[in-house]
């Protein structure tokens, strides 16, 4: 199996080649050459799988220079009861993605067990031990360098840490956070774990990743790697959970099933598109949207339009205007036109936008099966407010958005699930204000915000931030 990139100008690569670089070397982002796809006999086989077999099923079709024996100790490590521990009362841990059902035909999938209680746990978790694994082959080192503004800097830190080989430089804003998240940074001790807090806002972070990133000498001398949303082994894990939750949600492959996602970087809904093409009965994908609408605005009207200014909001992890894994699915959806991508891109890259009307290429998102809605604080409050009064369940503003615009295009006969993203005690605030009660979280993480905390605080100046890695570089 061979990758491809969307701009058409990249060497063609190897799945273990494409593993710790960001994008290719033409600016575009690596996709399978042709998607496998399951037949119906094999997906038949599939269902009753366990989260472990089932992962090894998907997760083999696209990595195919991994010897299958390592592949299976990576995923049998990765996806245990033990690391996705976090499971409420009535979840079976062992499922690893428990299916809750709020009413026939209405499911919530909880994909926030792990660690740091965010989706992102369930491929960050296995891209930690793939890593390991690919630097021990070839006795390499890697300095990890990323920003975050809340749960993907946890995520990284937690799959990472004490792991052989490898450094995480993590940037983090000195202000935003909630301190849940902060602590949940902070507070780790490990020597290879390095939390840079900038005097800054998280743009300015954003941009010192950047710019240390583009000078290719000094990446290439400090071995400097990124585990951000595009990078494709996070996107594949991630399509695995579509399976397990279509097998768990049916009775019968005839059955086809919609999802609705909270969007913000496209990842997550970018892999049930793959799940789609690797043959997954999936009627819509529902991509969700908070007051960030750029995606909502695309799906509705065929103009991608990023915005110059990112909203604050109570969804913070979906405060995003640029989608960066968005031109993997526009590919697909432009025949693999590579000289297309460029062109659109160019428009996005320089400020600009692109509308898909204009030569019919719009027309074929139905054929995608991708609508798309949005929610305001007020839609998440009442949300959330509904759902427990209700159901009984507590969700976190990002899953109630989910909720909300997923019920709107809910259609009888099809049953839907709402992908949970991150457990309510990380959001206590909107928590508070919608029910007026304290979330109740693991029993481990009770003091959190009270452990010591190891962190380095300093200005937004590359060059500090350049010493500094070349200081502490394992
Ligand atoms: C990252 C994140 C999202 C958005 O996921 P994308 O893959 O970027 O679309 C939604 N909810 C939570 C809680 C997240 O951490």
């Amino acid at each position: 199996m061979n990758y491809i990139s969307t701009r058409g100008r990249a060497p063609q690569l190897r799945f273990s080649e494409i593993l710790l670089g960001g994008l290719a070397n033409d600016g575009g982002l690596y996709v399978p050459e042709v998607y496998p796809r399951f037949s119906a006999d094999e997906l038949a086989a599939m269902r009753g799988m366990n989260y472990r077999e089932l992962a090894f099923e998907v997760l083999s079709r696209l990595i195919d220079d991994i010897p299958h024996d390592d592949l299976r100790a990576l995923i049998d490590k990765t996806y245990t009861a033990e690391v996705y521990r976090y499971a409420n009362p009535g979840e079976n841990a062992e499922d690893i993605t428990p299916l809750k059902t709020l009413e026939p035909g209405l499911h919530v999938l909880a994909l926030s067990n792990g660690p740091t209680l965010a989706f992102k746990d369930m491929a960050m978790q296995f891209l930690g031990n793939l890593f390991e694994y690919v630097l021990d082959k070839t006795h390499g080192e890697l300095n990890i360098l990323g920003a975050t503004s809340g749960d993907t800097g946890s995520a990284a830190e937690y799959a990472m840490r004490g792991k052989r080989g490898i450094s995480v430089f993590m940037l983090s804003p000195e202000h935003g956070m909630t301190r849940f998240q902060q602590a949940q940074m902070y507070a780790l001790q490990d020597d290879n774990i390095h939390n840079l807090v900038i005097r800054g806002v998280f743009d300015q972070c954003q941009d010192i990743v950047k710019a240390v990133s583009n000078d290719l000498e000094f990446k290439a001398t400090h071995r400097i790697g990124a585990v951000n949303s595009i990078n494709w082994a996070r996107v594949a894990a991630q399509s695995v959970y579509y399976f397990k939750a279509y097998f768990a949600a049916t009775h019968s492959n005839d059955q086809s099933v919609s999802f609705s996602v909270p969007s913000g970087n496209f990842g997550n809904v970018c892999a049930g598109h793959i799940a789609r093409q690797m043959g997954l009965p999936i009627n819509k994908l529902i991509v969700a949207t908070n007051e960030n609408d750029v995606l909502d605005e695309f799906f509705k009207t065929g103009v991608y339009r990023p915005r110059p200014q990112t909203k604050h909001t109570s969804s913070p992890s979906m405060d995003i205007s640029k989608a960066s894994n968005f031109e993997r699915f526009i590919f697909d959806m432009a025949d693999r036109d590579a000289e297309k991508i460029r062109t659109l891109w160019e428009a996005v890259e320089s400020g600009g936008s692109f509308d898909l009307n204009a030569d019919g290429l719009f027309d074929k998102i139905a054929h995608y099966g991708i609508v798309s809605g949005s929610s305001n604080h007020a839609n998440r409050i009442d949300t959330i407010r509904t759902v427990y009064e209700v159901y009984g369940t507590m969700v976190d503003p990002h899953t109630a958005d989910g909720i909300k615009v997923g019920l709107e295009h809910r259609e009888p006969g099809v049953p839907l699930i709402c992908m949970e993203t991150a457990q309510p005690a990380k959001f206590d605030d909107s928590i508070r204000e919608a029910i007026g009660i304290e979330p109740v979280r693991p029993a481990e993480l009770a003091d959190l915000e009270k452990l010591p905390q190891r962190k380095h605080v300093m200005d937004a100046d590359v060059k500090a931030i350049k010493q500094f890695i070349i200081e502490q570089a394992g």
